[in-house]
């Protein structure tokens, strides 16, 4: 075991940006830094994020297009089927509504799009309704990239959503292997990696990140880090535990913003070159310290998170301004 204070930073930063990948004590160590060191941990990690990123932040926006009827029993999610949250319930939104929600998304100063479904995976009328979907999006708003949360996907169905114009796929890991069946027993781990694989095979770009404070140790958060990290995940969203009323997690309230923002730093750290996004919970986790999430991260979400609040884009383009950051461009 090595402590934070036997990592020289500037070495750390160097190697990172030379393509070594930090050792496993190592990531542990910058899990476990003394919230006093957390600001030279924070301008470490920021340099690394600079050299991909430099100061632009991309801004996200998800539309929850099947909302509360999905089979599966994930403890934090407030759509499964063992949820009693009090939550919206609806099949899919029609074809109308998914583009009235990029074009909501635009004016939202978004550059990525994000239907989410509620469901195992798609079936034939599920994936002829959003490719319908994707192609009427691609062409009103080409310059608005476009993801898909539906669950378990083959490798042909990620192929026909790839010609209809989708350009992304979010499947989130969400833990580690070994933390998985404590969070969700009707797929595994493993379903997870394959449709990250599948997407891959299919020459879309993969999202897939995971939730912190579901009560996991520290060793599952670097576990995930470097799965994220060994996958090649273009996009990794980083999402904080809020816990909801009527879950299994409802009642799980283990996080602080300076854990929140030392995991951040993991994940940039070890994946110095892809998107890392600030994701769901972030206003309850992080308050005051939000900002300091893109030393780490280049893009965040606003308008909310599927079935809870979040802030507007104006409320968190002034907080990354403040920050001494830049929003980009919207499509
Ligand atoms: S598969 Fe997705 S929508 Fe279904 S319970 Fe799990 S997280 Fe919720």
């Amino acid at each position: 075991m090595i402590s934070f204070e036997q990592i020289d930073l500037d070495q750390l930063v160097a190697g990172i940006l030379a393509g070594c990948e930090i050792d496993r004590e190592t990531a542990s160590a910058i899990l476990s830094c003394p919230d006093d060191r957390l600001p030279d941990l924070l301008n470490a990690t920021r340099r690394v994020r600079e050299a991909a990123f430099g100061r632009r932040v991309k801004i996200c926006v998800l539309r929850n297009a099947q909302s509360g009827i999905c089979p599966e029993d994930c403890g934090y999610c407030s759509q499964s089927r063992v949820s009693k949250a009090d939550i919206p319930v609806y099949k899919m939104q029609p074809i109308a509504a998914l583009v009235e929600g990029a074009r909501v998304a635009v004016d939202s100063g978004a550059r990525r799009y994000c239907m989410v479904c509620s469901m195992r995976g798609p079936a034939r009328p599920d994936l002829d309704h959003l490719s319908e979907a994707c192609d009427r999006i691609r062409g009103e708003f080409p310059g608005l990239e476009l993801c898909l949360s539906i669950g378990i996907l083959e490798r042909e169905h990620a192929l026909e959503l790839k010609d209809a114009g989708a350009g992304w796929i979010n499947h989130n890991l969400n833990t580690s292997r070994r933390f998985y069946p404590r969070i969700c027993s009707t797929h595994t781990y493993d379903d997870r990696v394959r449709t990250i694989e599948n997407v891959r095979a299919a020459g879309l770009s993969t999202c897939s990140g995971g939730i912190i404070g579901m009560g996991e140790g520290d060793a599952d958060i670097v576990d995930l880090a470097y799965a994220t990290r060994r996958l090649e995940i273009n996009s990794v969203p980083v999402n904080f535990l809020a816990p909801i009323k009527g879950t299994p997690l409802g009642g799980m309230n283990s996080l602080t913003p300076e854990k929140c923002l030392k995991a951040a730093c993991l994940f940039r750290l070890l994946n110095p070159k892809s998107e890392v996004r600030a994701a769901g919970g972030r206003e309850l986790n992080l308050g005051a310290r939000q900002g300091d999430l893109f030393n780490a991260v280049n893009s965040i979400f606003v308008n909310g998170y599927l079935t809870t609040a979040g802030w507007d884009y104006a409320r968190t383009r002034e907080m990354i301004e403040r920050a001494g950051f830049e929003p980009e461009t919207a499509a």
